[in-house]
Protein backbone atom coordinates (compact mmCIF):
# COMPACT_ATOMS: atom_id res chain seq x y z
CA UNK A 1 0.00 0.00 0.00
CA UNK A 2 1.39 3.11 -0.75
CA UNK A 3 1.42 5.79 1.20
CA UNK A 4 -0.45 9.04 1.34
CA UNK A 5 0.57 12.38 0.96
CA UNK A 6 0.12 14.61 3.94
CA UNK A 7 -2.07 17.58 4.55
CA UNK A 8 -0.75 20.74 6.13
CA UNK A 9 2.84 21.41 4.97
CA UNK A 10 4.61 23.92 2.71
CA UNK A 11 8.13 23.02 0.48
CA UNK A 12 11.13 25.09 0.30
CA UNK A 13 13.20 23.35 -2.47
CA UNK A 14 12.98 19.54 -1.65
CA UNK A 15 13.08 20.92 2.61
CA UNK A 16 9.25 20.51 3.97
CA UNK A 17 8.03 22.38 6.50
CA UNK A 18 4.73 20.48 8.51
CA UNK A 19 2.11 22.21 10.79
CA UNK A 20 0.20 19.69 11.99
CA UNK A 21 1.12 20.26 15.30
CA UNK A 22 2.69 22.92 16.81
CA UNK A 23 6.50 21.12 16.54
CA UNK A 24 6.77 22.88 13.21
CA UNK A 25 9.07 20.24 12.03
CA UNK A 26 11.38 21.00 9.43
CA UNK A 27 12.10 18.11 7.21
CA UNK A 28 15.06 17.45 4.75
CA UNK A 29 14.26 14.60 2.14
CA UNK A 30 14.75 10.86 3.48
CA UNK A 31 14.03 12.01 6.91
CA UNK A 32 11.01 11.93 9.14
CA UNK A 33 9.34 14.90 11.85
CA UNK A 34 9.30 14.33 15.61
CA UNK A 35 6.15 12.12 15.58
CA UNK A 36 8.45 9.31 12.65
CA UNK A 37 5.43 8.75 10.76
CA UNK A 38 5.67 11.92 8.09
CA UNK A 39 8.47 11.26 5.54
CA UNK A 40 9.23 13.49 3.16
CA UNK A 41 10.31 11.78 0.25
CA UNK A 42 11.89 13.68 -2.60
CA UNK A 43 10.22 16.83 -1.47
CA UNK A 44 6.66 15.74 -0.82
CA UNK A 45 5.67 14.69 2.08
CA UNK A 46 3.52 11.59 3.17
CA UNK A 47 1.92 10.16 6.34
CA UNK A 48 3.89 6.60 6.31
CA UNK A 49 0.91 4.99 8.55
CA UNK A 50 -2.45 6.16 6.59
CA UNK A 51 -5.12 2.79 7.51
CA UNK A 52 -2.61 0.86 9.48
CA UNK A 53 -4.71 0.03 12.61
CA UNK A 54 -2.58 -1.55 15.56
CA UNK A 55 -5.09 -2.06 17.97
CA UNK A 56 -8.90 -2.59 17.13
CA UNK A 57 -11.34 -3.20 20.30
CA UNK A 58 -15.03 -2.97 21.34
CA UNK A 59 -14.36 -1.22 23.99
CA UNK A 60 -16.83 0.71 27.42
CA UNK A 61 -16.78 4.20 26.42
CA UNK A 62 -15.93 4.53 30.06
CA UNK A 63 -12.50 3.05 29.25
CA UNK A 64 -11.82 6.08 26.40
CA UNK A 65 -11.94 7.59 29.79
CA UNK A 66 -15.74 9.25 28.81
CA UNK A 67 -18.12 8.97 31.49
CA UNK A 68 -20.75 11.41 30.36
CA UNK A 69 -21.09 10.06 26.61
CA UNK A 70 -23.46 7.42 26.04
CA UNK A 71 -23.06 5.80 29.81
CA UNK A 72 -22.84 2.01 29.69
CA UNK A 73 -22.24 1.95 25.89
CA UNK A 74 -19.50 0.27 23.65
CA UNK A 75 -17.65 2.03 20.88
CA UNK A 76 -15.25 0.27 18.49
CA UNK A 77 -11.59 2.24 19.61
CA UNK A 78 -8.67 1.86 16.99
CA UNK A 79 -5.24 2.94 16.68
CA UNK A 80 -2.09 3.17 14.52
CA UNK A 81 1.33 4.15 15.39
CA UNK A 82 3.52 7.21 16.48
CA UNK A 83 3.11 10.32 18.85
CA UNK A 84 4.31 14.04 18.99
CA UNK A 85 5.21 13.57 22.33
CA UNK A 86 7.66 11.54 24.08
CA UNK A 87 6.17 11.22 27.87
CA UNK A 88 8.64 9.45 29.96
CA UNK A 89 5.70 7.47 31.36
CA UNK A 90 3.75 6.64 28.03
CA UNK A 91 1.36 3.64 28.76
CA UNK A 92 1.19 2.85 25.04
CA UNK A 93 5.00 2.80 24.54
CA UNK A 94 4.75 0.05 22.22
CA UNK A 95 2.49 1.66 19.21
CA UNK A 96 3.26 4.99 20.12
CA UNK A 97 6.90 4.50 19.78
CA UNK A 98 7.47 0.96 18.28
CA UNK A 99 6.66 -0.30 14.95
CA UNK A 100 3.63 -3.34 16.00
CA UNK A 101 2.07 -5.10 13.41
CA UNK A 102 -1.01 -3.69 11.69
CA UNK A 103 -3.90 -4.51 9.49
CA UNK A 104 -5.09 -1.96 6.70
CA UNK A 105 -7.92 -0.94 6.46
CA UNK A 106 -9.68 1.67 4.00
CA UNK A 107 -11.79 4.27 5.87
CA UNK A 108 -14.78 3.11 4.47
CA UNK A 109 -14.66 -0.34 5.63
CA UNK A 110 -13.90 0.65 8.69
CA UNK A 111 -16.58 2.45 8.73
CA UNK A 112 -18.65 -0.10 7.85
CA UNK A 113 -17.16 -2.31 9.83
CA UNK A 114 -18.66 -0.34 12.90
CA UNK A 115 -22.05 0.07 11.88
CA UNK A 116 -22.39 -3.99 11.31
CA UNK A 117 -21.35 -4.37 15.26
CA UNK A 118 -24.62 -4.22 17.13
CA UNK A 119 -24.79 -1.66 19.89
CA UNK A 120 -21.55 0.15 18.88
CA UNK A 121 -21.96 3.94 19.09
CA UNK A 122 -19.21 4.83 16.20
CA UNK A 123 -15.45 4.68 16.53
CA UNK A 124 -12.67 6.25 19.19
CA UNK A 125 -9.55 7.07 17.85
CA UNK A 126 -7.50 6.25 20.84
CA UNK A 127 -4.19 4.29 22.03
CA UNK A 128 -1.67 6.17 19.59
CA UNK A 129 -2.22 10.28 19.10
CA UNK A 130 -5.17 10.46 16.24
CA UNK A 131 -3.68 13.70 15.11
CA UNK A 132 -0.38 11.57 13.80
CA UNK A 133 -2.60 9.71 11.91
CA UNK A 134 -4.94 13.01 10.80
CA UNK A 135 -5.57 12.18 7.03
CA UNK A 136 -6.96 8.64 7.83
CA UNK A 137 -8.89 9.90 11.01
CA UNK A 138 -10.64 12.48 8.60
CA UNK A 139 -11.60 10.60 6.07
CA UNK A 140 -12.33 7.98 8.40
CA UNK A 141 -14.55 10.08 10.44
CA UNK A 142 -16.33 11.85 7.93
CA UNK A 143 -17.27 7.70 6.20
CA UNK A 144 -18.24 7.07 9.91
CA UNK A 145 -21.05 10.94 10.35
CA UNK A 146 -22.61 9.12 6.92
CA UNK A 147 -23.09 5.90 8.26
CA UNK A 148 -25.21 7.56 11.56
CA UNK A 149 -22.36 6.66 14.29
CA UNK A 150 -20.52 8.83 16.24
CA UNK A 151 -16.53 10.04 16.35
CA UNK A 152 -14.55 9.86 19.95
CA UNK A 153 -10.96 11.54 19.78
CA UNK A 154 -8.81 10.60 22.76
CA UNK A 155 -5.95 12.64 22.31
CA UNK A 156 -3.18 14.71 23.96
CA UNK A 157 -4.82 17.95 22.31
CA UNK A 158 -1.17 19.34 20.61
CA UNK A 159 -2.62 20.14 17.13
CA UNK A 160 -2.31 23.29 15.45
CA UNK A 161 -5.77 25.24 15.03
CA UNK A 162 -6.79 25.16 11.28
CA UNK A 163 -6.28 21.09 11.41
CA UNK A 164 -8.12 20.72 14.43
CA UNK A 165 -10.94 23.32 12.89
CA UNK A 166 -10.92 21.42 10.02
CA UNK A 167 -11.60 17.92 12.09
CA UNK A 168 -13.85 19.46 14.59
CA UNK A 169 -17.33 19.56 12.67
CA UNK A 170 -17.15 15.40 12.55
CA UNK A 171 -16.08 14.60 15.94
CA UNK A 172 -19.12 14.31 18.62
CA UNK A 173 -16.95 13.94 21.68
CA UNK A 174 -13.05 14.26 22.73
CA UNK A 175 -11.02 13.06 26.04
CA UNK A 176 -8.20 15.52 26.18
CA UNK A 177 -4.83 14.88 28.10
CA UNK A 178 -4.01 18.03 30.15
CA UNK A 179 -0.79 16.28 31.98
CA UNK A 180 0.14 19.15 34.05
CA UNK A 181 -0.55 22.97 34.12
CA UNK A 182 3.02 23.76 33.96
CA UNK A 183 4.94 24.73 30.58
CA UNK A 184 8.03 22.90 32.60
CA UNK A 185 6.53 19.79 32.82
CA UNK A 186 5.74 19.49 28.85
CA UNK A 187 8.91 20.70 28.11
CA UNK A 188 10.78 18.13 30.39
CA UNK A 189 8.93 15.22 30.46
CA UNK A 190 6.71 15.17 27.30
CA UNK A 191 8.93 17.35 25.05
CA UNK A 192 5.85 19.22 24.24
CA UNK A 193 4.24 22.65 24.92
CA UNK A 194 1.15 23.54 27.50
CA UNK A 195 -0.09 26.29 26.07
CA UNK A 196 -1.28 24.39 22.57
CA UNK A 197 -3.45 21.72 24.29
CA UNK A 198 -4.94 24.40 26.40
CA UNK A 199 -5.66 26.37 23.02
CA UNK A 200 -7.53 22.89 21.72
CA UNK A 201 -9.48 22.63 24.72
CA UNK A 202 -10.67 25.83 24.26
CA UNK A 203 -12.02 25.33 20.67
CA UNK A 204 -13.37 22.25 21.22
CA UNK A 205 -15.96 22.63 24.19
CA UNK A 206 -18.46 24.91 21.95
CA UNK A 207 -17.97 22.55 19.26
CA UNK A 208 -18.27 18.70 20.96
CA UNK A 209 -18.21 17.07 24.24
CA UNK A 210 -15.05 17.21 26.09
CA UNK A 211 -14.08 15.81 29.06
CA UNK A 212 -10.19 16.29 30.30
CA UNK A 213 -7.66 13.82 31.63
CA UNK A 214 -4.70 14.60 33.81
CA UNK A 215 -2.47 11.38 35.03
CA UNK A 216 -1.20 12.12 38.45
CA UNK A 217 2.44 11.47 39.06
CA UNK A 218 3.26 11.80 42.75
CA UNK A 219 6.09 14.17 43.06
CA UNK A 220 6.11 15.61 39.39
CA UNK A 221 2.16 17.65 39.15
CA UNK A 222 0.89 16.64 42.40
CA UNK A 223 0.90 20.18 43.65
CA UNK A 224 -2.43 21.33 45.07
CA UNK A 225 -1.59 24.33 43.97
CA UNK A 226 -1.32 23.13 40.52
CA UNK A 227 -4.49 21.47 40.68
CA UNK A 228 -6.20 24.07 41.43
CA UNK A 229 -5.13 26.54 38.69
CA UNK A 230 -5.83 23.53 36.56
CA UNK A 231 -9.49 23.24 38.17
CA UNK A 232 -9.89 27.23 38.04
CA UNK A 233 -8.67 27.51 34.57
CA UNK A 234 -11.28 24.64 33.80
CA UNK A 235 -14.31 25.91 35.51
CA UNK A 236 -13.95 29.39 33.71
CA UNK A 237 -14.86 27.54 30.34
CA UNK A 238 -17.51 25.52 32.15
CA UNK A 239 -17.81 23.92 35.68
CA UNK A 240 -19.72 21.59 34.12
CA UNK A 241 -16.79 19.42 32.36
CA UNK A 242 -15.87 16.14 33.45
CA UNK A 243 -12.59 15.84 34.90
CA UNK A 244 -10.84 12.36 35.09
CA UNK A 245 -7.33 11.85 37.63
CA UNK A 246 -5.55 8.86 36.23
CA UNK A 247 -3.27 6.99 38.63
CA UNK A 248 -0.30 6.96 37.56
CA UNK A 249 2.08 3.55 37.40
CA UNK A 250 5.58 2.57 36.55
CA UNK A 251 5.75 2.52 32.12
CA UNK A 252 7.92 3.20 29.19
CA UNK A 253 10.93 5.15 30.84
CA UNK A 254 10.00 6.34 34.31
CA UNK A 255 9.73 3.96 37.20
CA UNK A 256 8.68 6.20 40.61
CA UNK A 257 6.68 4.44 42.33
CA UNK A 258 2.74 4.13 41.58
CA UNK A 259 1.33 7.76 42.86
CA UNK A 260 0.03 7.29 46.86
CA UNK A 261 -3.80 6.83 46.47
CA UNK A 262 -4.58 10.11 48.72
CA UNK A 263 -3.11 12.28 46.87
CA UNK A 264 -5.71 11.90 43.92
CA UNK A 265 -8.32 11.69 46.64
CA UNK A 266 -7.02 15.31 47.75
CA UNK A 267 -6.43 16.49 44.33
CA UNK A 268 -10.33 15.17 43.74
CA UNK A 269 -11.26 17.21 46.66
CA UNK A 270 -9.39 20.50 45.45
CA UNK A 271 -11.03 20.21 41.75
CA UNK A 272 -14.07 19.55 43.15
CA UNK A 273 -14.22 23.36 44.44
CA UNK A 274 -14.25 24.48 41.00
CA UNK A 275 -15.76 21.46 39.33
CA UNK A 276 -18.77 19.73 39.39
CA UNK A 277 -18.04 15.97 38.17
CA UNK A 278 -14.30 14.86 39.39
CA UNK A 279 -13.37 11.33 38.71
CA UNK A 280 -10.39 8.91 39.79
CA UNK A 281 -9.42 6.38 37.15
CA UNK A 282 -7.04 3.31 37.41
CA UNK A 283 -7.61 2.53 41.05
CA UNK A 284 -9.90 -0.03 41.43
CA UNK A 285 -12.91 -0.08 43.70
CA UNK A 286 -13.58 3.64 43.92
CA UNK A 287 -17.02 5.24 43.68
CA UNK A 288 -17.28 6.94 40.43
CA UNK A 289 -20.33 7.72 40.73
CA UNK A 290 -22.13 10.89 39.43
CA UNK A 291 -24.24 12.82 41.64
CA UNK A 292 -26.67 15.82 40.52
CA UNK A 293 -24.49 19.11 41.18
CA UNK A 294 -27.87 20.86 42.70
CA UNK A 295 -29.52 18.30 44.93
CA UNK A 296 -27.01 15.57 45.14
CA UNK A 297 -29.39 13.16 43.56
CA UNK A 298 -27.06 9.84 42.38
CA UNK A 299 -27.29 10.36 38.25
CA UNK A 300 -25.32 6.95 37.73
CA UNK A 301 -24.13 4.35 39.68
CA UNK A 302 -20.17 3.56 39.26
CA UNK A 303 -18.73 1.38 41.10
CA UNK A 304 -18.21 -1.49 39.68
CA UNK A 305 -20.68 -1.73 37.21
CA UNK A 306 -22.71 1.38 35.78
CA UNK A 307 -26.07 2.06 36.85
CA UNK A 308 -28.79 3.62 33.81
CA UNK A 309 -28.40 7.13 33.61
CA UNK A 310 -31.54 9.06 36.22
CA UNK A 311 -32.10 11.92 34.26
CA UNK A 312 -35.63 13.57 32.58
CA UNK A 313 -34.98 14.79 29.00
CA UNK A 314 -31.43 16.08 29.96
CA UNK A 315 -32.38 17.07 33.32
CA UNK A 316 -32.04 15.47 37.02
CA UNK A 317 -34.70 13.14 37.72
CA UNK A 318 -34.91 15.06 41.12
CA UNK A 319 -34.59 18.36 40.70
CA UNK A 320 -34.49 19.06 37.11
CA UNK A 321 -30.75 20.52 36.82
CA UNK A 322 -29.57 20.52 33.31
CA UNK A 323 -26.44 17.66 33.34
CA UNK A 324 -24.06 17.53 30.96
CA UNK A 325 -24.76 14.37 29.70
CA UNK A 326 -25.59 12.90 26.41
CA UNK A 327 -27.02 9.90 26.37
S1 LIG B 1 2.90 16.15 12.86
FE1 LIG B 1 4.91 15.17 13.01
S2 LIG B 1 6.11 16.00 11.35
FE2 LIG B 1 4.33 17.33 11.58
S3 LIG B 1 5.05 18.98 12.92
FE3 LIG B 1 4.12 17.43 14.26
S4 LIG B 1 5.78 16.07 14.88
FE4 LIG B 1 6.52 17.29 13.14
Amino acid sequence: MLNKEALFYTKDGETTDCFLCPHHCRIRPGNVGICGVRRNVGGTLYTENYGKLTAYNLDPVEKKPLYHFHPGKRILSVGSYGCNLKCSFCQNYAIAHGRPRFVYMLPEELADKAVSIEGNIGIAYTYNEPSIWYEYVLETARAVKEVGLSNVLVTNGFIEGQALEDLLPYIDAMNIDIKSFKESYYKDICKGKLAPVLDTAERAVPKCHVEITTLVVGGLNDDMEEIAELGSWISAISGDIPVHLSRYYPAYKMDRPPTPVEILIKAREVLQQFLNYVYIGNIPNVDNSTHCPSCGARIIERNGYISRPRLDSGTCYKCGRIINMII
